[in-house]
């Protein structure tokens, strides 16, 4: 590839991508039928090496949707019985809000930029807690510890966790919330078009409960599908193929992980010395750590320079359009690409 893409989703996809899409062409996946055997057994394959390589815990059920988007209205429509929660502090959390207060009732717990996540004020009348766990417009995120307070305080609710941009580049602990779905053009490293639901036993439960059935991605069609390794239907297929190839040569997810933290204490120790950028969140304990959101007076200079010498940088976002710009510190991106960057804010200073 002539650029190094740092744009924090679509963003780069890991290298081996163009020689799997060519043995799916070879292999004639991507003309399977999807209630075909091939397609079962490509689906439980998946679903086995996502379990292994994520450590995802074996009663959780794996489903696949096409976006992380899509999942805001299945939380809303299948598991949302009185009302939803929302505690957001950027503009991804803030949309799943808007989408699922089209739908059911939901109660707004908006928090500051550099604020933990406020656990105190849970409404009684609210049966799902919906937590943006890596805000990328913004660059902040939601520590485990957080989430576990969460967990302990309400039992008896549903938690569904929107971890896009972090899932397979940071430690997650799945047993602390209920749903968790993302998009694959992030940390997975993959074209986009291909989202992923990981369901606790409680969100199974509770979805057969309410059992609605009259929306074309209803839940529970979701889950009786997965169940027999199938989807509700024709899925992306050469996207559940490119997952699989793509996890099964990862190290897992305690080795990325610890390369994602390692260049994010790059960029840091890197960043922090010089004057001229600054993180847009200044408190480090709610800091991204797949995705950098940076200050600087020069940002559309700085873009620019980035661009000639083909280094794409991420746009600010929202509020922050003119402001920032943004580094995805994703998976797929190469060391000498992390080099690269770090050499260019060094001549551009
Ligand atoms: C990118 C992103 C989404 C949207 O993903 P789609 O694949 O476009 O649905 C949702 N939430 C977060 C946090 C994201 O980063």
């Amino acid at each position: 590839m002539r650029e190094m893409n740092f744009y924090p989703g679509p963003s780069r996809v890991y290298s081996s991508v163009p020689e799997y899409i060519y043995e799916a062409y070879m292999e004639g996946i991507m003309s399977i039928n999807h209630r075909s055997d091939e397609f079962m057994t490509l689906m439980e394959s998946t679903k086995k090496i996502l379990r292994e390589r994520l450590l995802i815990p074996d009663d959780y059920e794996i489903a696949f949707t096409s976006s992380a988007t899509e999942c805001w209205e299945i939380i809303a429509q299948s598991l949302t019985q009185k009302g939803s929660q929302h505690f957001f502090n950027g503009s991804f959390g803030e949309k799943w809000a808007s989408y699922a207060g089209e739908i059911v009732q939901t109660k707004i717990s908006q928090f500051g930029i550099n604020e933990k996540l406020p656990t105190g004020d849970i409404s009684k009348d609210i049966d799902v807690l919906c937590v943006t766990q890596n805000e990328t417009s913004n660059a902040t995120q939601v520590a485990m510890k957080s989430l576990e307070m969460l967990r302990v305080e309400n039992e008896d609710k549903i938690i569904a966790v929107d971890v896009t941009s972090s899932v397979g580049g940071v430690m997650i602990d799945f047993k602390l919330a209920d749903v968790w779905y993302a998009s694959v053009q992030k940390c997975l490293g993959l074209p986009a078009g291909l989202g992923l639901m990981i369901l606790s036993p409680f969100a199974v439960q509770k979805a057969e409960k309410m059992a609605v059935r009259n929306r074309y991605n209803s839940l529970l069609h979701i889950i009786e599908n997965t169940r027999k390794n199938q989807t509700t239907y024709t899925p992306n297929v050469l996207g559940v193929y490119l997952l699989n190839r793509t996890q099964e040569a990862s190290k897992g997810i305690k080795t990325i992980a610890e390369k994602v933290e390692n260049r994010f204490k790059a960029y840091e120790a890197f960043f922090e010395e010089n004057g001229d950028f600054q993180f847009l969140i200044s408190n480090p304990a709610v800091r991204s750590h797949t995705v950098l959101a940076l200050e600087s007076k020069e940002v559309e200079l700085l873009k620019s320079q980035a661009r000639n010498r083909g280094l794409i940088l991420g746009n600010g976002y929202g509020p922050w359009k003119n402001s920032t710009f943004r580094i995805a510190n994703f998976p797929a991106i190469k060391s000498r690409e992390v080099e690269k960057l770090i050499e260019f804010f060094k001549k551009a200073i």
